[in-house]
């Protein structure tokens, strides 16, 4: 890195942390200095139009608070920075406010603001809100997550992943808004890089070419973002997110794009990427960019219920083996150091494996952990998954098999379908033990509208004895668990290239305590 990028670097990442902590503002004074830049205050009236446009977030929820998130879009002067006053209330109608404080939204951060809510009370619904110019943004509900060592006797959440603005309209996620959970997991695909499309059957299109450049990445979250039904599902929940490769580019390996670009150009594109995404999340602090890295895998832990890991198998993974994407199963999968957690991610898991008391151990994941044989004739493997890494499976299977932490389930998004599989410490052999569970999600709008069951799911199905579900429709996935089991229900519907769909569900499975392995409800 030069000595001027570095310099920059350090200083938007001061500014940045600044912009975390509360403003030293008192409420009727003009402005504050922040990172040496004038912070405007901007009073009732002096924005024309809401700031909001892009909706209210949280997320990554702790027993004693939440992240809260915004981003001010149309602002006056748009190379300013700005005051953004924040609540938190214990009531919808913000009779006790419990909680508030001020920000400053930075344009070295696309103007978005992430508060780190804490000294709230665990296991409980808060109301927040943002105030920005006179003008206030919609209400968001958020959840604390239990008090560590509480029993609560039952946790509910949803996951879902994939939503291509292009293909579908975002239907599921009002669904989801209406639902009754404590948080939503996102396994990834929140935006699509590529330019508009040429296929029939698209509701919409995206609004510029393939996206490159950090202006690019924000323009994207916008045009994504502005949908009402995703604002709704982010104000109804709080989110825990990871994204898989479609926030940078298709298929991408670690520091190796799939079209060829140098390295150096790629990690310029991912820094831009990540810094993007960064902006339009709610993340925490640890999360904040530096250069091309984002700290994405993390725990959070649920009461004595639940431990999530979260997983990032992007950032670290070698390249895919055997040419990429569907490839004949080859030698180079079992080259030395393959991986595709990473070992300090890999570690770090076990550690967290290792060391949980909770029930339920499940593991936020993007793409298919199971063995996967598919094609006709010639049988291949698709290597951007766990198939293209089985020295990292194998060894996470042992673990799970060996050191048996409390229910291990992997939920899965990236394919766009629905399966339940069961995870084999030897996939070539039925008879070999089931250590854990796979729960695969659809997408909610990814591939179009989609179908029962297509001719993939049969060949896979009998190629693959340890899968025990498929379906190619769209939706997401509702989870209840209970001392007892966990409960897995696929919320489908039968289009999505029509607004307006109804969801049912289409199937329901449970993982028993103590029993590896899903069976239908
Ligand atoms: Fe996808
Ligand atoms: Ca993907």
């Amino acid at each position: 890195m030069s000595s001027r990028r570095a310099f920059l670097h350090a200083w938007s990442r001061a500014a940045a942390l600044c912009a975390l902590a509360p403003l030293p503002l008192n409420r009727f004074g003009a402005s504050a200095s922040v990172a040496g830049g004038q912070i405007r205050v901007d009073r009732r009236g002096d924005f024309r139009e809401s700031p909001f446009e892009l909706g209210i977030a949280s997320g990554d929820p702790s027993p004693d608070g939440a992240v809260l998130w915004t981003r001010l879009l149309g602002l006056p002067d748009p190379t300013a920075s700005y005051a953004v006053r924040w609540e938190v209330a214990a009531d919808e109608s913000f009779r006790r406010i419990v909680l508030s404080g001020e920000n400053a939204a930075l344009p070295t951060l696309a103007h978005s603001v992430h508060v780190e809510a804490r000294g709230l009370e665990p296991g409980r619904d808060y109301w927040y809100r943002f105030h920005a110019g006179g003008v206030s943004s919609p209400v968001g509900r958020t959840r604390t997550a239990p008090r560590t060592g509480a029993d609560p006797p039952r946790l509910d959440f949803i996951f879902a992943s994939c939503q291509h603005y292009e293909r579908g309209w975002f239907t599921g996620f009002r669904h989801m808004a209406a639902e009754s959970a404590e948080f939503v997991v996102h396994l990834g695909d929140y935006i699509y890089e590529e330019g508009p499309g040429q296929l029939r059957n698209q509701p919409r299109l995206h609004d510029g070419p393939k996206v490159r450049s950090l202006e690019d990445y924000r323009a994207r979250y916008a045009l994504y973002k502005r949908d009402p039904d995703l604002q709704a599902a982010h104000a109804r929940f709080p989110w825990i997110f990871t994204p898989d490769d479609h926030e940078v580019d298709n298929d991408y390996a670690n520091d190796q794009a799939r079209a060829g670009e140098s390295r150096d150009v790629f990690l310029r594109r991912r820094t831009a990427a990540y810094q993007a995404l960064y902006e339009h999340l709610p993340f925490r602090a640890g999360a904040l960019p530096v250069g091309p890295d984002m700290q994405l895998f993390r725990r959070l832990d649920f009461g004595s219920m639940l431990r999530l890991h979260v997983l990032d198998t992007r950032q670290y993974r070698t390249l895919q083996p055997c040419g990429g994407r569907r490839a004949l199963p080859c030698d180079d999968r079992f080259a030395e150091g393959a991986t595709i957690l990473g070992a300090r991610q890999r570690d770090w898991l076990e550690r967290g494996l290792d060391g949980s008391t909770q029930r339920y151990n499940v593991l936020a994941n993007q793409v298919f952990m199971a063995q996967l044989y598919e094609g006709e004739g010639e049988v291949t493997l698709p290597v951007d998954k766990w198939d293209g890494y089985p020295q990292d499976r194998r060894r996470l299977l042992e673990v799970l098999g060996e050191r048996r932490p409390s229910n291990p389930i992997v939920i899965t998004g990236d394919i766009h379908t629905n399966w339940v599989n069961d995870l084999k410490l030897d996939f070539d052999r039925p008879s070999s033990p089931t250590v854990g569970t796979e729960l695969v999600g659809t997408s909610i709008s990814s591939s179009g509208d989609g179908l029962d069951m297509s001719p993939q799911g049969v060949n896979a199905k009998s190629l693959n004895p340890h899968i025990k579900f498929f379906n190619a429709q769209r939706g997401y996935v509702r989870c209840a668990l209970t001392p007892e089991r966990l409960r897995a229900d696929y919320r489908v519907m039968p289009y999505v290239t029509r607004p307006d769909a109804p969801i049912s569900t289409r199937a329901s499975f449970v993982i028993e305590d103590g029993v590896p392995g899903a069976q239908e409800a």
